[in-house]
């Protein structure tokens, strides 16, 4: 079999990989590894650089261009700054981001900025640093927020901001959080939470984009944004004046399956074709078994086939249908 190009049953374009290269965290959020839930894959099970690598080329044959570099946090694991080197040399990828909790950036700038990363996702679902402590467990607030400040003043551009909407937690922040957007040149995305793994918080009744958006109404009119090619699903907005903007990923509220192009590589070799979907097809095992890069190619192009129509959330059912934890696909 030829195998050309990654386009899919519904005629999706794949050209967008996310790869987690590891399920360890320093944080534990409460949404995302629970506390105490921490199975962390034994360091045989954990794809190499070089496995990484390999199949990032392979996969840039069959029409990617574009990755994420996630995890767990990637910036725990040892020799990630060459490993980005090596992926933004690899010819035909034309775009690398980093999406971190952001604890360890202010002593990596210089290090991110050489591997040549220009766009980082930072997560952070609070700015009271008592709740970050809460919600992460570590009190480590402080650190992230000198890390973007640092970023900033670094050039990094655009900085996104995640910041996962939980009811009960944070939704008392939103306004603080979209005020951030005038302030400075950041991109302030509202997450709706997805139940997937065996954590409890955020599910129950969940904070959607529209009320999300009902919630900071009386602090100016929302002006779209055109999306861009790096954009992926976010709805874009951003207050007269403002330096930063906003963002809305509804993955529940309004879904985006249909123009979905993304493929997800987890740290032990897996891939998976929606996030919200158990599914997934082994590469780990014929890539250390001595399958040709063809074969590898194959697989690849057989797992996209298999890529939903779209998933089986809706908005008034948080109950979780993904068991897998978080952490471990990267998000
Ligand atoms: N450690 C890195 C970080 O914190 O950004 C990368 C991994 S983390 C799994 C990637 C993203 O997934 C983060 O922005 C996190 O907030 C988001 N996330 C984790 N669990 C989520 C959930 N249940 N629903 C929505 N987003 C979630």
């Amino acid at each position: 079999m030829t195998v050309t190009r990654l386009i899919d049953r519904y005629n999706r374009r794949l050209n967008y990989l996310r790869i987690s290269i590891t399920d360890r965290c320093n944080l534990s959020c409460i949404y995302c590894i629970p506390q105490g839930i921490h199975n962390k894959l034994p360091h045989e099970e954990i794809l190499s650089y070089e496995e990484i690598l390999r199949l990032v080329r392979i996969c840039v044959g069959i029409g990617i261009s574009k990755v994420r570099v996630t995890g767990g946090e990637p910036l725990v694991r040892k020799g990630v700054f060459n490993f980005l080197a090596n992926l933004n040399s690899i010819n035909g990828i034309t775009d690398v981001s980093l999406t971190t909790n952001g604890t360890g950036l202010k002593d990596h700038l210089h290090q991110i900025r050489s591997a040549g990363i220009k766009r980082i996702n930072i997560s952070l679902d609070t700015l009271n640093r008592h709740k970050y402590k809460k919600l992460t467990g570590f009190d480590k607030f402080d650190d992230v927020w000198e890390g973007i400040l640092s970023a900033m003043d670094k050039g990094f551009h655009p900085i996104k901001l995640n910041v996962v909407a939980l009811k009960g937690i944070n939704d008392d922040e939103l306004e603080a959080f979209a005020e951030l957007s005038r302030k400075y040149p950041l991109h302030i995305r509202f997450i709706e939470y997805m139940p997937i793994g065996t954590s409890t918080a955020g599910k129950g009744t969940p904070l959607l984009t529209p009320e999300i958006k009902e919630s900071i109404r009386g602090m100016g009119e929302l002006i779209p944004v055109k999306n861009s090619m790096t954009d992926g699903p976010a709805e874009r907005f951003r207050f007269s004046g403002a330096q930063g903007e906003l963002g809305f990923i509804s993955a529940l509220s309004r879904h985006f399956c249909s123009t979905c192009n993304r493929l997800r590589l987890t740290a032990s070799g897996q891939i998976r074709t929606c996030l919200l979907s158990d599914e997934q097809v082994d590469l780990k095992s014929p890539l250390r078994s001595g399958a040709t890069d063809h074969q590898l190619a194959e697989l690849i192009f057989h797992a996209a086939q298999r890529k939903p129509s779209h998933h089986q959330l809706n908005g008034s059912d948080a109950s979780s249908i993904v068991s897998t934890q978080m952490s471990s696909i990267g998000g």
